[in-house]
């Protein structure tokens, strides 16, 4: 193999170029990235960046010594075997990483609406978050929760529109999500609220009503960005389909990131997972398999969230009707944990106790059963139940 070409400069992007060099990959690397900046992290974008306590989130990788051809601002337009058209002509390739994350989706209408996904984006709206600014949120998710965190922080009149009965419904279910309703104080919460459109001075509800409001984030939630590989002769459902190796239908063709929906042996089902820790992992085992060596992806998927002063952890993967058992009260450090049919836990999820998350996952891993009698104190260790 020659030549590696990687479409998308995010994490997953410029992690993949790292771990084909660790590997030896001595050949020429193109990193193509439809971004003007160099690779950045995006958690800090609705964190640090947004509460200006940062400007920026670059990532700690030196292009320079790791020997790629970057081309920032340059977007892949089209895949066929053996070449990737891009907005500057056609790049032939021996081996390809599809990196291309997610984009955000929009709500109709023809009001301006910002949303969360680049560095120019938390920028251009922490400048909008000013004291007395009235903001819509749309979407009581992670982003939103973020988002809405840091406009009360910022002095702003928040209104927050949620479509589900609770904050973090469509994460996590509307009955754990309920926990969280109380960190919404001074902020306009709607549940059980559609927004119809996105209007000038603010947003359309369904069914009557309108939110006044001088800025719109919009935080429904992101769709796979492989809009470009509509053409390509590639397994494309819910993103690239891979095996557990992150291999996709084409030959010498791997996807990592938010864009790769790839087997998990663990959970026996097909996962696509928007969170760091995946786009930080799975460029490892990308690179081994696209060099030729026995590689699977198989972690518990991971990721945080920083809302309202509480630290929220999740790991695992739970199903609808598994059975929830909560560690302490919602008003101050708690846990809850999905278990399943047998008793082993599929799912953690931690509030300010961060030794429950680094022991639950560890229990996932193993796929030990636990005492549900003992599970409900939360005085005594995860470990130990
Ligand atoms: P991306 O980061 O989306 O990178 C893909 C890159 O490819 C982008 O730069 C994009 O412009 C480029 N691209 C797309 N299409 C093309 C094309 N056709 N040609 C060329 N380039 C293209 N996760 C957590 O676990 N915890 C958090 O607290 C957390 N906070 C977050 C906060 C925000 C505001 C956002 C947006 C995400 C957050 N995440 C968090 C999720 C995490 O950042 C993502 O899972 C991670 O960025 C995915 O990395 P990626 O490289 O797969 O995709």
């Amino acid at each position: 193999m020659n030549h590696v070409v990687v479409v998308g400069a995010g994490l997953s992007g410029v992690r993949s170029v790292e771990a084909l060099r660790a590997r030896g990959f001595g050949g020429r690397i193109t990193l193509i990235g439809q971004e003007r900046h160099r690779p950045y992290d995006r958690p800090p974008l609705s964190k640090s960046v947004l509460l200006g306590d940062a400007d920026s989130s670059f990532v700690d990788s030196d292009l320079a010594a790791l020997e790629v051809d970057f081309w920032p601002g340059v977007a892949a337009k089209a895949l066929r075997e053996g070449a990737v058209e891009t907005t500057e002509g056609e790049l032939g390739y021996d081996g390809l990483v599809i990196a291309t994350g997610a984009e955000p989706i929009l709500l109709p209408g023809d009001g301006p609406q910002h949303v969360l996904r680049t560095l120019d984006d938390s920028l251009e709206l922490r400048a909008r978050l000013v004291p007395g600014a009235r903001v819509a949120v749309i979407g009581a998710g992670w982003i939103g929760a973020e988002v809405a965190t840091a406009a009360r922080r910022a002095g702003c009149a928040v209104t927050v529109v949620e479509a589900g009965p609770a904050p973090l419904t469509h994460a996590v279910g509307a009955e754990l999500g309920a926990r969280t309703q109380h960190w919404y104080e001074g902020i306009d919460l709607r549940l059980d609220t559609m927004v119809a459109s996105v209007e000038e001075g603010g947003v359309s509800l369904v069914g009557g009503g309108f939110v006044d409001a001088h800025v719109v984030v919009t935080g429904i939630g992101v769709r796979p960005a492989v809009e470009w590989l509509a053409d390509a002769d590639l397994d494309l459902h819910n993103g690239v389909v891979t095996d557990e190796h992150l291999r996709t239908s084409l030959p010498n063709v791997v996807a990592v990131g938010d864009c790769a929906a790839w087997w998990s042996r663990r959970f026996g089902t097909r996962l696509r997972v928007e969170h760091w820790d995946t786009a930080l992992g799975a460029p490892e085992v990308a690179a081994a398999t696209l060099l030729g060596e026995e590689a699977v992806y198989d972690p518990v998927p991971y990721f945080w969230s920083e809302q309202f002063g509480h630290m929220v952890q999740y790991a695992g993967h739970h199903q609808a009707g598994e059975r929830l058992v909560y560690r302490g009260e919602p008003t101050g450090k708690w846990s809850a944990c999905w278990l399943a049919g047998d008793d082993t836990l599929a799912a953690v999820l931690a509030v300010d106790r961060p030794r429950d998350l680094v022991q639950g996952r560890r229990i996932i891993e193993a796929g030990h059963r636990l005492d549900t009698e003992r599970l409900v104190d939360p005085d005594v260790p995860l470990r130990d139940c």
